[in-house]
C-alpha cells in the first residue's frame, strides 16, 4: 500500500454515502410503518417528514440529521494487509468529511468541553479491524446517533426488579423494558441490537454488530428468530409510535446475537438505533478502488 493509493477518497465517499444516504431496507421499513399508521394520525405525519428529510438529504448530498453520529468502522482484512494504513486513512477521510460537513464537529473533550475540528480525538472514530477469509478488504461504516446511544441499557440477570431470570424470556424481558424505557426519545421508531452474554464492553459491541445486518434477515438460531419476531410484534401492541407521539410504528425490529459468558454473569446489552439508521460499506481492491458497494 502506498500513500498514492485511492483508501482515503474511497473512505470519503463512504462516509458520505452514510450521512447522507438512507439504506434501501431502513427506508422500505420506514414507508411500511407509514402506512401501517392511521392518516390522520401524528404517526403518519411523523412518517410523512422522515421520508420527505430521508429524499431531500439524498437529492442533496447532505446529512440526514444534525447529528451525524458517532462513527463505527467495521473492517475485514485479508492476511498481509497493513492495518495501521487503514487507520490512517480512515482518519484521513473523517477530517476531510468534517470539513466538507458530512460529519458533524461532534467529538467533545468531556473534561474541558472543547471541540475537536476534525473529529478525530481519542477513541473517535471507533474503528475495528480483524483478518478474516476474505479475498478483499470489507468495509462497513456505521454513524450512530448520540440520542438514540443515549438510550442503550445493559442488564444483569437475574433482574428481581423485571423478574428476569438467565433464561430467554428474562431476556426478552429485558428488551422490552429498554424500550419502554425509551418512551420514543431517540427518535424512534428505532431499531434495537443486542447481544446476550459477553462480558460488559463486549457485550455492548456485538449488540452494535447487530445493526450490520440486514432488517429483513432471520437469526440463523432458531430460538433468537423467534423471540425476534416475538419482540416486534409486542412492540406493536405498545403504542408508543414514532418520536413517542402514539402509534404502532415504535420499533422497525431488533436483531439478537449471542457471546459466551462466565458462570457468574449473564448480560443483556441493549444498544438503541434511531430511525436514522445509517450504515453503508464496500469491497476494495489492494490499491483502495472501490469493487463493490453494499448495504449491510
Ligand atoms: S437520535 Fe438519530 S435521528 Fe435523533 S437526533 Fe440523533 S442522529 Fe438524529
Amino acid at each position: 500500500m502506498k500513500q498514492t493509493d485511492a483508501w482515503g477518497a474511497s473512505f470519503l465517499e463512504l462516509i458520505r454515502r452514510a450521512s447522507t444516504d438512507l439504506p434501501v431496507d431502513v427506508e422500505r421499513r420506514l414507508r411500511a410503518m407509514r402506512r401501517a399508521e392511521d392518516p390522520e394520525s401524528r404517526a403518519r405525519w411523523v412518517f410523512d417528514t422522515i421520508l420527505e428529510n430521508t429524499a431531500l438529504a439524498r437529492a442533496k448530498s447532505l446529512p440526514l440529521c444534525q447529528d451525524t453520529g458517532t462513527p463505527l468502522f467495521f473492517l475485514r482484512t485479508p492476511r498481509g494487509t497493513d492495518h495501521l494504513h487503514l487507520e490512517k486513512a480512515i482518519c484521513s477521510a473523517v477530517a476531510r468529511a468534517t470539513r466538507k460537513g458530512w460529519l458533524r464537529q461532534n467529538a467533545i473533550d468531556s473534561i474541558t468541553g472543547r471541540a475537536y475540528a476534525d473529529n478525530l480525538a481519542p477513541g473517535l472514530p471507533s474503528i475495528h479491524i480483524e483478518q478474516a477469509p476474505v479475498r478483499q478488504v470489507e468495509a462497513r461504516l456505521v454513524l450512530k446517533g448520540g440520542g438514540s446511544e443515549n438510550m442503550g441499557m445493559q442488564y444483569s440477570l437475574p433482574d428481581d426488579a423485571l423478574d428476569a431470570g438467565r433464561d430467554l424470556e428474562g431476556v426478552r424481558r429485558c428488551i422490552l423494558d429498554a424500550l419502554v424505557r425509551a418512551q420514543g426519545r431517540g427518535c424512534a421508531p428505532g431499531l434495537l441490537g443486542v447481544c446476550i452474554g459477553g462480558d460488559r464492553s463486549a457485550g455492548l459491541l456485538e449488540a452494535k454488530r447487530q445493526f450490520l445486518r440486514s432488517l429483513s434477515d432471520r437469526s440463523p438460531d432458531p430460538a433468537l428468530a423467534r423471540l425476534e419476531a416475538r419482540v416486534s410484534r409486542e412492540a406493536v401492541e405498545l403504542g408508543i409510535g414514532p418520536m413517542g407521539f402514539g402509534g404502532r410504528g415504535t420499533l422497525m425490529g431488533v436483531k439478537i446475537g449471542s457471546l459466551a459468558r462466565l458462570p457468574a454473569s449473564f448480560f443483556v446489552s441493549v444498544s438503541y438505533m434511531c430511525w436514522s439508521c445509517r450504515r453503508q460499506g464496500f469491497s476494495a481492491r489492494p490499491d483502495g478502488t472501490i469493487a463493490r458497494w453494499f448495504q449491510p
